[in-house]
């Protein structure tokens, strides 16, 4: 056999698998957050609202994964968009912790590096999705906290603001609600649910009238993103739970419980009751019963989100997507703002059970 040839032979079966084009793949995934979100407590208005949004954010994603950008790109494109509308607990619609703050947390995770970044606990941060990149991409660190992850996006150029930017006075009265509910429950052992008063049904609504506060609502916002070379990545961003206690910090920052992207199994993002979530390791789980147990995508997000979590009281839902482009969302709350977009363009946003 001729040097020559050998040598063209070598290189060929050196070349990386990585060349493989994924173009017509390309998917996008995205949650504004589950709860009690029926169709019973919803006006059209809310509905409307909440769909515009999360369209505009799938879109925005789409379009970075159709230019050729990567999927930790499009997750932030995504995200961004919904930490800027006061309709989601995440960025400006951020609910407020027991001492009536704003504290923020978020994290972002690329399945090819196994790379990750997050901040916890921030009060002026205007995008916490960007700053987890940024601790992701910029620092030799995974996840930074409080007044060290603001002193760092600072450095890092990424936009202040002051804490007052995040009130928003539904958010307010929904904390007022729940502290009263509190010392109602403790007094009565009164069911939620039966507390939740009824949206208006017509009238024009303001922007106050259009957030979601009824009932039980997580409403995080979060994406995962599959791009044309065959990447997936999964971002998350939250205000946490109203009420939520000083210092408390949720799932969503958590790489393994609210955040996880792996290419060699899938990218996940959640939200729900948090506590629950950390304690169930819920998007590591789901990758390593596909890694471990050979379990498809739909499975192993059924396993833990419908099972799991059900039998432990964990509240809540996920969004994932494989390397095929195959995609999950399965919620054991009753609903969960959703939504998909795939390489033909094709898109879904879905809010209730059925
Ligand atoms: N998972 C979030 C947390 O516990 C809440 C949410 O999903 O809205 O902080």
């Amino acid at each position: 056999m001729k040097k020559s040839y050998i040598l063209a032979l070598t290189l060929l079966t050196a070349l990386p698998v990585s060349a493989q084009d994924y173009s017509d793949k390309i998917t996008l995934v995205l949650h504004g957050g589950a709860g009690t979100i029926t169709r019973d407590n919803m006006t059209p208005e809310k509905e409307k609202a909440y769909k515009e949004v999360l369209n505009i954010a799938l879109q925005k994603g789409y379009g970075v994964l159709k230019k050729g950008g990567t999927s930790v790109q499009a997750v932030e494109a995504t995200i961004r968009v919904m930490e800027d509308s006061p309709l989601f607990n995440a960025g400006k619609g951020a609910v407020f912790t027991n001492e009536g703050k704003n504290e923020l947390d978020a994290s972002i995770m690329e399945g090819k590096t196994l790379k990750a970044g997050a901040i916890a606990g921030v009060t002026t941060i205007r995008n916490p999705i960007s700053t987890a990149i940024a601790v992701m991409e910029k620092s030799p660190h995974v996840m930074m906290a409080g007044k060290g992850a603001e002193k760092f996006a600072k450095e890092q150029g990424q936009e202040i603001v002051d804490p007052s930017y995040f009130y928003t006075e539904a958010r307010y009265k929904a904390l007022e609600r729940a502290k009263a509910e509190e010392k109602t429950e403790l007094d009565h052992d009164a069911k939620e649910e039966q507390k939740v008063k009824k949206a208006p049904k017509t009238g024009q609504a303001n922007l106050e009238d259009l957030i979601f506060t009824e009932g039980k609502k997580f409403g995080t916002v979060g994406c995962v993103a599959l791009d044309q070379f065959g990447n997936l990545a999964a971002g998350t961003s939250t205000g946490g739970m109203t009420n939520k206690k000083y210092g408390r910090i949720g799932d969503a920052p958590i790489i393994g419980a609210g955040t996880y992207a792996n290419n060699a199994t899938c990218a996940v993002s959640a939200t729900g009751h948090g506590e629950f979530f950390i304690r169930s390791v819920v998007a590591y789980d789901i990758s390593a019963l596909m890694e471990y147990k050979g379990l498809g995508l739909q499975d192993a997000a059924n396993e833990v989100v419908m099972k799991k979590l059900v039998e432990r009281g964990g509240e809540g839902g996920i969004i994932a997507v494989d390397r095929k482009g195959n995609i999950a969302m399965p919620f054991n709350s009753e609903g969960m703002y959703r939504g998909y977009i795939k390489s033909d363009g094709k898109s879904e946003i879905l809010i209730y059970k059925d």
